[in-house]
């Protein structure tokens, strides 16, 4: 079998083209900053096209950019003034931010409300405790994905393989939150090739190129990579050894254009969920609203082991 693809650069357009819409009917522009601090390359990159997504769809999106010896009190002094603008309805500072700045103090001194990346230990607390609140970008656009494919989630063995704060807890909670059973895999954990191989839906979030085996895969798996690594040809590659599982996945995402512009689709969601909140339009959802996506799929790709 070869598996479909989950085209994120399709349902990433689409989600930034509805977005759009709805902003182009608000009556006033959101508010996104995006803070990088120095020339780190692959942020440079980062930031602008989060920045062109932004300005596309109708945004007010400004990049705010300081040198890479700025002293934290300097970037703490940013973020504060951001916090208090009211014309600013989403913060974002990307990371990595240099070595002498430490970036949790930096990620919690955002106000919870203008927490667009969802790192906030406010925001995380409430994904774990499924409370309303803003969700961590790039999991929300995985969660995303798996609905328009109608992946049924409820009930199903999902697997994620990595525990970051940004990608892997998060994306374990919004599994939960969809009644899936989830299995979370990290550096210590033992037989990984086995528990990847009882997985229905797997999602690889760990920085290594092709770890993830094709013969990891079960038969008409759902195969989600977040991985992005730089090969030494200069192109990208993900977690997972894309052409040998392709050949046993029902669905999988390529890299790229999987997960990442689902990401920066999500980065837009979010900052008009968190205009709308904080002008008391609309509420916060729990799970950031899409485990409810999942409800009513529009396909079920079976459960089991042995899907084909
Ligand atoms: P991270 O903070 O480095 O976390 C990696 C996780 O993988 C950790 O939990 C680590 O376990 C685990 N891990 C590392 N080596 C392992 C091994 N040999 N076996 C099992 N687990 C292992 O990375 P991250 O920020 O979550 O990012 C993961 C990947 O996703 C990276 O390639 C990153 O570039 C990519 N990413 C993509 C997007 C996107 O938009 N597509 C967004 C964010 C990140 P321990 O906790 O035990 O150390």
């Amino acid at each position: 079998m070869t598996a479909r693809l989950l085209d994120g650069k399709a349902a990433g357009a689409r989600l930034r083209a509805a977005l759009g819409a709805r902003v182009a009917g608000l009556g006033f522009r959101p508010g996104l900053r995006v803070v990088r601090v120095g020339d780190d390359p692959a942020s440079v990159v980062y930031v602008r096209s989060k920045d062109r997504a932004a300005k596309e769809a109708g945004f007010d999106s400004e990049t705010i950019l300081l040198p890479e010896d700025v002293p934290e009190d300097g970037l703490l002094e940013v973020v504060r003034r951001l916090n208090a603008d009211p014309a600013v309805d989403g913060i974002l500072v990307q990371l990595p931010l240099p070595k002498h700045i430490d970036p949790q103090r930096v990620l919690e001194a955002v106000d919870p409300a203008k927490d667009v990346d969802g790192f906030h230990p406010v925001n995380a607390g409430r994904l774990a405790a499924g409370l309303p609140g803003l969700v961590p970008c790039t999991p929300k656009g995985v969660m995303h994905l798996l609905a328009k494919a109608g992946v049924a989630l409820s009930g199903a063995r999902a697997v994620v393989l990595g525990r970051s704060a940004i990608v892997g807890r998060p994306m374990a909670a919004l599994l939960l939150a969809a009644d899936a059973t989830v299995t979370m895999l990290h550096s210590r954990s033992r037989d990984i090739a086995e528990e990847c191989r009882r997985a229905e839906v797997l999602v690889a979030a760990v920085g290594r190129e092709a770890m993830v085996r094709g013969d990891w895969i079960a038969p008409g798996a759902v195969v989600v990579d977040v991985g992005i690594n730089r090969r030494a040809d200069g192109k990208l590659a993900g977690d997972v050894e894309f052409e040998a599982a392709r050949e046993r996945a029902g669905w999988i995402t390529p890299v790229p254009g999987g997960v990442g512009p689902m990401t920066i689709a999500c980065l837009l969601e979010n900052t008009l969920e968190a205009a709308l909140a904080r002008r008391g339009a609309t509420e916060l959802q729990p799970n950031g609203g899409v485990a409810e996506e999942h409800a009513t799929p529009e396909e079920s790709y079976g459960h089991g082991p042995g899907l084909a």
